[in-house]
């Protein structure tokens, strides 16, 4: 666990969540501020501050990977978009990586 990492406690159950998976690598979650009908964060047990650390660690890539189809699943989605902002300047505010799991209605591109 990261120091004072929001996510690293959310994994640790020391900050509440709407868990929506689990598995013994992955954790999906409620986003607490919803894009669309199912918003769901999926996040590596194991802290990784973003995509470009995590895909260094090929089992946790493929975790991760597993961890976003299986969460379309436990919400009833078989359409949904993922996204992982990469850095400030694409919008990431949480550095343990996370993706964004997002559907229940139809999507614009590009996106802003
Ligand atoms: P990003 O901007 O890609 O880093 O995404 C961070 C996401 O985390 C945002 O969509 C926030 O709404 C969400 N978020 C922040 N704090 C929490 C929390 N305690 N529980 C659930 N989602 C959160
Ligand atoms: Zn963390």
């Amino acid at each position: 666990m990261a120091d004072d990492c929001l996510f690293c406690k959310i994994v640790a159950g020391e900050i509440p969540a709407t868990r929506v998976y689990e598995d013994d690598d992955t954790l999906a979650f409620a986003d607490l501020n919803p894009q669309a009908p199912t918003h769901a964060l999926l996040i590596p047990k194991r802290h990784f501050a973003d995509l470009a650390e995590l895909s260094g660690d090929a089992d946790a890539s493929a975790a991760v990977l597993r961890g976003i189809r299986a969460t379309a699943d436990a919400a009833g989605l078989s359409e949904f978009r993922t996204v992982f902002n990469t850095g400030p300047q694409a919008g990431q505010t949480v550095f343990h990586v996370h993706a964004h799991v997002v559907g229940g209605r139809r999507m614009q591109w590009p996106p802003g």
